[in-house]
């Protein structure tokens, strides 16, 4: 009950005995007109008639708390519980609740139940999923390999024509990507299952990012972007971090932003610190940037924005879903803006310092 319904039941009784008393005195008062033998009402009377009403009134209510307010909110607790943290608190209920209430918990925790066999069904299927990715992946990823090396090896010959070198080459870029996808897929399947082991560690992220941005160097320059790292002169202390999956985010983080920007375009990298606690790295590209209806559904997995699946084809839409997760399992995040030049995006991958 809350405070201002109190005082308005407290002022609706004071008011209800003043009208009832003047009733009873108006009363009393015709009775002795007509009968002068019976007394008319004295304000002893009703004091004590006000005492007994009110005493029969907080009876009434505490019967009713007890009855009717106990069980509900225990019913809205254990409601909250579930919906907050998918956890079943016990109701308090008894064969004198009202039926009506008894009826109500009944349906709830029939409900619970039929949420947490879904969810069970759910997380099973999922985990099926997840290890055929799993096992799949792991299948491909060494005949690829053989694959590739085999290509490469045939690239290097010298008996084959420039033609033919040229196939090959193509060949083996493609195996390196087939190569990329299964290495992606694996990544997802251990990440996504919760079991990945990660190896967190004080990484000083100032000597860390320059070597991950120059990996890119020759792609950069291949596409005719251009590339570059943004010293800082201040110091930032080491993040919390597993070094090989943040170069994993750094790696399509940096990818992308080469991919989805046009010739002639620039991507920089930089970091800075969001407050005492937080490391940040940005990736800024002058690319083609995200369309606004695409943009709350980018971290979903599989998904691609319509203006990059027209200008690149090779892409799952894993990527971004996968480093967010890495991210947030590092007590970080990933998240985008667009550039307020109207041209571009500028992804931030934020990670906690070591403590
Ligand atoms: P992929 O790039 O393989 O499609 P990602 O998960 O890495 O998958 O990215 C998902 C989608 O996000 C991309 O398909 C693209 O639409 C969009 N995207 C990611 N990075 C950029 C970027 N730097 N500029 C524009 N769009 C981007």
């Amino acid at each position: 009950m809350t405070m201002a319904f109190r005082v308005l039941l407290l002022i609706f009784f004071g008011i209800f005995l003043a009208f009832g008393y003047a009733a009873a005195w108006l009363l009393s008062f015709l009775l002795h007109m007509f009968y002068p033998s019976t007394p008319v009402l004295t304000l002893d009377f009703f004091l004590i008639l006000t005492t007994f009403f009110l005493i029969g009134v907080a009876l009434f209510f505490f019967v009713l708390s007890r009855w009717i307010g106990v069980p509900l909110r225990s019913l809205r607790a254990a409601m909250d519980a579930f919906a907050k943290k998918g956890e079943r608190a016990p109701i308090a209920i008894s064969s004198l609740t009202p039926r009506e209430i008894r009826q109500l918990v009944i349906t709830f925790i029939d409900l619970a139940e039929r949420v947490e066999h879904a969810h069970k069904r759910d997380t099973e299927i999922s985990q099926v999923k997840t290890d055929f990715i799993t096992t799949a992946a792991h299948q491909l990823r060494t005949p690829l390999t053989g694959i590739r090396w085999a290509l490469e090896a045939l690239e290097k010959g010298d008996t084959v024509s420039e033609e033919q070198r040229a196939l090959i080459q193509n060949a083996a870029e493609k195996s390196h990507q087939l190569i990329n996808i299964v290495g992606t897929l694996l990544n997802m399947s251990s990440i996504e299952s919760g079991r990945h082991q990660y190896h967190f560690e004080p990484v000083d992220m100032q000597q860390f990012v320059p070597t991950v941005v120059a990996d890119f160097d020759h792609v950069a320059r291949a596409r005719g972007v251009v590339l570059a790292y943004q010293k800082d002169s201040s110091r930032f202390p080491p993040a919390r971090a597993d070094k090989e999956q943040v170069r994993w985010i750094l790696n399509n983080l940096i990818e992308n932003a080469i991919r989805y920007t046009p010739q002639g375009g620039s991507v920089t990298v930089w970091m800075d610190m969001r407050d005492s606690l937080t490391l940040q790295v940005h990736v800024r590209d002058t690319g083609i940037g995200i369309p606004e209806s695409d943009r709350p559904n980018i971290f979903e997995r599989f998904y691609r924005a319509s203006n990059a699946v027209s200008k690149e084809n090779a892409g799952n839409g894993l990527g971004l879903y996968i480093a967010k997760t890495i991210a947030k399992d590092h007590g970080g995040d990933l998240s985008f803006a667009p550039n307020e030049t109207g041209v571009g995006t500028t992804f931030t991958l934020s990670l906690p310092i070591a403590g």
